[in-house]
Order: structure tokens, then sequence, then C-alpha cells
């Protein structure tokens, strides 16, 4: 697979380092809340990227951390009155659940921050040690950017503020913060009063880890200091792998990541997607609305990643369109191959232009392209013909992780769930909407989209 990297800005030839396994790290949640779409579209291209690999026969290793313990997992576990662990172990949760209805391949090792507390005290401990690191007044260390040369050059910032960071020596304690604000990044946050009961003791006093630090030293632990790929949305790119760039070099000697993938942005309406702006869609408003997680699947992988991708929910609906389109070319593929069935791994075939685009930079709406195309080639094979085809299509599908819809019509609705609906139907044409809305919540729960239109509703499993 050929993919640009952030680094260099150039596309190059995916190969693993040890020459076998290609091993890789993806920047995980913060479990304060249930991660939105844009997290999603995120998270779905690094599982087609995955999958791409995967389907190429390369045999993968993929790390993705938690972010248990920070700023705002803090601060929302203190007005939920919960300990850290419980609360983000609900969100942490809720992530996995979501991933499983997304069909996001789980990754092979999973870390939490909370758990690597000692890694990460001895990672600071040699950054001291060898001068990229110092304790500030109130036990706080933090990273001296000017110890190390090659800060900036993920993101390209331009040598005038580079020079401006390393003249003034400002400082930030917080996780995150602004790009015009280059500064020294604390690697050890002494402990405050709004830390609660969340702290640890290290060789500075009692306090807890700046965000920054968690994934460099988990990567160390389960990657080593040189691995093939580092991913996470664009916003990433500064400060977070641009810290964690000078943490592991500085600490570890090694390259770090030799290739550097971030996908843009997901927009909503144009703009960002923020609680206060009611733009903020997880997969359970969606599913409210009668919307499944395949159809937001499909929508997410229906833009290149190198663009930002402005959501609606009316891309939904063409989802849902596209792939029932695509259902119904596979069973007819299915009815004709009959008794026809494909000896050993099956080649794409007509398929071929769809797996292409995918390792041309991972262009998803290409591949999606190429599987019409290709179904449309289809349209008069036979028996063995027609069953090599499918066996083609299948692979494809599966090397992005789409999951076709069964016939609707086929699809049984069971009788307490037809009742339930029923009942939402006559609660909502009586335009009680508060209970109407409560029962299509308790149906999404139980597993079931309701889709209304003006003569009627639809029902599906979500
Ligand atoms: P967080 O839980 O905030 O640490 O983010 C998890 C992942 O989602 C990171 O890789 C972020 O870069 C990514 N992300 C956050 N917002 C968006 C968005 N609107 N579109 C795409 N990815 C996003
Ligand atoms: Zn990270």
């Amino acid at each position: 697979m050929r993919l640009f990297d952030t680094l260099t800005r150039r596309e190059s030839e995916l190969k693993p380092v040890d020459g076998s396994t290609f091993r890789f790290y993806c920047c995980g949640p913060t479990v304060y809340g249930p991660a939105h779409i844009g997290n999603f579209r995120t998270f779905v291209l690094q599982d087609v990227f995955r999958r791409a690999l995967e389907t190429g026969g390369m045999r993968t290793f993929h790390v993705r951390n938690i972010t248990d313990v920070d700023d705002k997992t803090i601060r929302d576990s203190q007005a939920a009155g919960l300990p850290l662990a419980t609360f983000t172990a609900q969100w942490r949760d809720r992530f996995h659940a979501d991933c499983e209805a997304l069909n996001c391949l789980p990754p092979h090792v999973e870390p939490g921050a909370v758990d690597h507390i000692p890694q990460q005290i001895a990672m600071i401990e040699r950054l001291v040690e060898k001068g990229n690191a110092y304790v500030s007044e109130d036990g706080s260390v933090y990273f001296r950017i000017s110890s190390f040369p090659d800060y900036g050059k993920l993101s390209h910032l331009d040598t005038r503020e580079l020079s401006l960071g390393k003249t003034q020596e400002t400082r930030s304690s917080a996780d995150e913060y602004a790009k015009d604000s280059l500064a020294d990044f604390v690697l050890w946050k002494s402990r405050r009063p709004e830390d609660g009961e969340n702290f640890w003791s290290s060789p500075w006093g009692e306090g807890r880890p700046g965000w920054h630090l968690e994934c460099s030293a988990m990567i160390e632990e389960y990657l080593g200091d040189s691995f093939d790929l580092h991913s996470g949305g664009e916003d990433l790119v500064f400060p977070h792998h641009e810290n964690e760039i000078a943490q592991s070099r500085c600490a570890c000697g090694g390259d770090f990541a030799a290739h550097w993938f971030h996908p843009s942005h997901l927009l909503v309406d144009g703009g960002k997607m923020s609680k206060s702006l009611g733009n903020l869609y997880t997969l359970d408003d969606l599913a409210a609305k009668g919307f499944t997680a395949m159809e937001v699947r499909y929508v997410l992988i229906g833009a290149h990643y190198r663009k930002q991708l402005n959501f609606t929910l009316d891309s939904l609906n063409g989802a849902r369109e596209a792939l029932a389109k695509l259902a119904k070319g596979a069973r007819g593929l299915a009815e004709r191959a009959g008794e026809g069935h494909v000896l050993g791994e099956a080649d794409f075939g007509s398929f071929q232009s769809a797996w292409e685009a995918l390792n041309d930079d991972l262009n998803t709406p290409g591949c999606l392209g190429g599987i019409f195309t290709g179904l449309r080639e289809c349209a008069g094979l036979e028996g063995e013909e027609a069953a090599k085809a499918l066996a083609g299509l299948n692979r494809v599908l599966r090397a992005i992780g789409l999951i076709l819809p069964e016939d609707s019509a086929s699809a049984e609705v069971p009788a307490e769930i037809q009742a339930l609906a029923d009942e939402r139907w006559e609660a909502r044409t009586s335009k009680d909407w508060a209970k109407s809305d409560a029962m299509r919540d308790q149906l999404a729960e139980l597993g079931w989209a309701v889709k209304d239109s003006p003569e009627g509703y639809e029902l599906n499993p979500s």
C-alpha cells in the first residue's frame, strides 16, 4: 500500500521495519463521555487501514491506548461524584460497544494510562538526567523544547515561531493548547487541590503525568523505540504528536514512527461539532433518528481521508440507499452462483480496481465507486463465474469492513418489538412526542431503529 506521510509530505510504500509484522500505534479515546462521530471518522479509517493491510496478506500489530487520566476525565469524574476509575470504565465500555457496532476490529493491545504510571515516571527521570527536562518551583516537570532541534518538523512550524519559543522559554501546564502558544510542555503536574484523590508519588513529589507523556511511555513498552506507523486525527499533529516525538526520541533514541497517518476532521453543517450548537452526534443520537451504525460507517468512509468531510443527516439516507443497492447486487450474484463455488483464496476479479483504489493512499471513495462498477460488470455472470465474482466482492467488503443489510423483507421482527413499535406509532399519531421519543430510545436500546415517514414507519435492526 502507498500512503501519504504527514512528516515527509509524500506518499510512500508501507513496509514493516522488522520485515514481517506491520506494527502501528493509534492515539485512543479520552474516556469522559461518549465518542462522537468525528472521533469515529478517525477510528473507522484506522480500521479500514488495518483491514486493507491484512487483506493484502500483511500481519499487523495494532496498539491503541485509553486516556483514562487527564484534565477532562478528572474534572468530569468529580462532577459526577465518582472515583476516576469507575467513571472512566463506563465510558471505555461504551466506546467498545460503539466500535463493535461499527465493525471496527479491537486493537491487539489496548493499554490505559493509569496502569502505566511507573513507566511514565521512569521516562521523565531519563529526560531530566539527560537535560531535556527540568523541575519547576512547584515540583512540576517540563520538557525543554529548545533541547530538541527537530521540534516542529512534523507540524512544519516555521522557524520564526520556533525561535520565538526558544528565546521566551514559555511554559504550558494544560494538556491541550493552541499552535500560537509554542511552549515547554508539562511532563509531570504537581498535585493540586482540584485533582482530588488522583495523584501518585514521584521523585518530584505527589502529582500526575501530563497527557502527552502516556503515549510515549506505552509506545516504548509495546512497540520499542522504532515502529512502522503512528496515527491520530489531524488535530493531534500539534502539539500532541510533536511532543510525543520529542519525549520519545530524547528518552529512548531510535527513530520513533517511520510513517504518520492523520485523517482530516469531520465537520457538521460546514463547521465544528459542538454541544452548544446541538450538532454533536453520537451513534445513539443517530440510532434514535432511525439510522444504523453501518450507515454511519458508510458515510465515514465515503470521502477521502485527506479531505475534511461535511456530515449531514441526509448523507445517511444516501448511505442507506447505497447499502441496499450493494446488498441487492450481492444477492443477485449469490442467486446466479447457485451451487458454484471457489477453491482457495479468491482474487478480486471484477473488483480489482476497487482493491487497487484502497491501496492507493487509502482511497475509500474510489474503492466504493469501484465496487459499484464491478457489480455492473458482473451482471451477466452465472454459475462458477458468478461465485468467483461474489468471493472477490466479499473480500473487498471485508477490507473496508462493510456488512451489507439483510433483505429487510426477510428480517424477522420479534412480536414484543413489533408491539412496542406499534404503541410508539400510536403515541406519535396522537402527538404525544415525549412518549414517542422515549419509546424510540427504548427500541434503540433493544437494537431496533425506527424510521418514520408520512405513510408509516420502518423497523430495522440497528
Ligand atoms: P479524543 O477522544 O478527543 O482524544 O479523540 C479521539 C480521536 O478522535 C483522536 O484521534 C482525534 O484526533 C479524533 N478526532 C477528534 N475530533 C474529530 C473530528 N471532528 N473528526 C475526526 N477526528 C476527530
Ligand atoms: Zn497520543
